[in-house]
């Protein structure tokens, strides 16, 4: 399937007036389709796969902003390390961990995102709110150790369900719990990233600075 361009104009300018960052969704679609956003404007986009992100790394233009959104394993962080410009989904202490150690061998600074378990889907993935609070604690007390990280903010996926109530109410929660980090801990949390292209004006309204769009933009996805 093509290249909804149309549909990204709309969306895109929709989401500048709402100064919500857009994340362009690629994983599965090829070079091409990723070119004919890029030659738009976008730079901003979001892989799963290390390979796959590997791979579209070397052969795109150098200026683009990849963003890896799934579950990341610890074995394979290495390999995204010297170029990745967000990981939105840090989901364990030893995650983190492996993270600001690679980021420390390739002499950087790697920013990341907590990925917070809001939704009743148990395939998903992130901290639960007390799991969260203990993690920012031991960052607040311990920088040395987490010297190669950036902690930007929270990521958070909803319930796949029509239930637009239940949604609503994971994104509200979830936008509390980012400023209670902000207040409570006194983290400088800035990014929100939650809202896909389903659910994303709930998002929005719900205050994501974020969201990470896929099919909307490039098609179905085959399963
Ligand atoms: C695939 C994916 C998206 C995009 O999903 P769409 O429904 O195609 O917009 C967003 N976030 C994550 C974490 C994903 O894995």
């Amino acid at each position: 399937m093509a290249v909804n361009i149309t549909g990204y104009k709309k969306i895109k300018k929709e989401l500048d007036e709402k100064k919500v960052t857009l994340v362009a969704v690629s994983k599965t679609k090829t070079q091409d389709d990723i070119k004919s956003l890029y030659d738009l404007g976008q730079k901003d986009f979001g892989e799963n796969y290390v390979q796959e992100l590997v791979d579209k790394y070397e052969a795109l233009p150098k200026d683009i902003h990849w963003h890896f959104i799934g579950h990341l394993q610890t074995n394979k962080v290495k390999y995204i390390a010297s170029f990745v410009h967000l990981v939105h989904g840090v989901d364990s202490e030893k995650l983190l961990a492996e993270i600001n150690k690679q980021a420390a061998k390739a002499n950087r600074v790697i920013p990341c995102l907590l990925q917070v378990y809001i939704s009743k889907d148990e395939t998903k993935f992130g901290f639960d709110e007390p799991e969260l609070e203990t993690l920012l604690t031991k960052i607040e007390n311990n920088k040395a150790l987490f010297k190669n990280v950036s902690i930007q903010g929270l990521m958070g996926m909803a319930t796949f369900t029509e239930d637009n109530d239940l949604i609503k109410t994971e994104f509200m929660f979830l936008k509390s719990l980012f400023d209670k980090c902000n207040t409570t801990h006194n983290s400088q949390l800035t990014t929100l990233s939650m809202g896909m292209s389903a659910d994303y004006s709930f998002a929005i309204d719900a205050g994501s600075t974020m969201v990470r769009i896929g099919s909307l933009l490039f098609g179905e996805r085959k399963p």
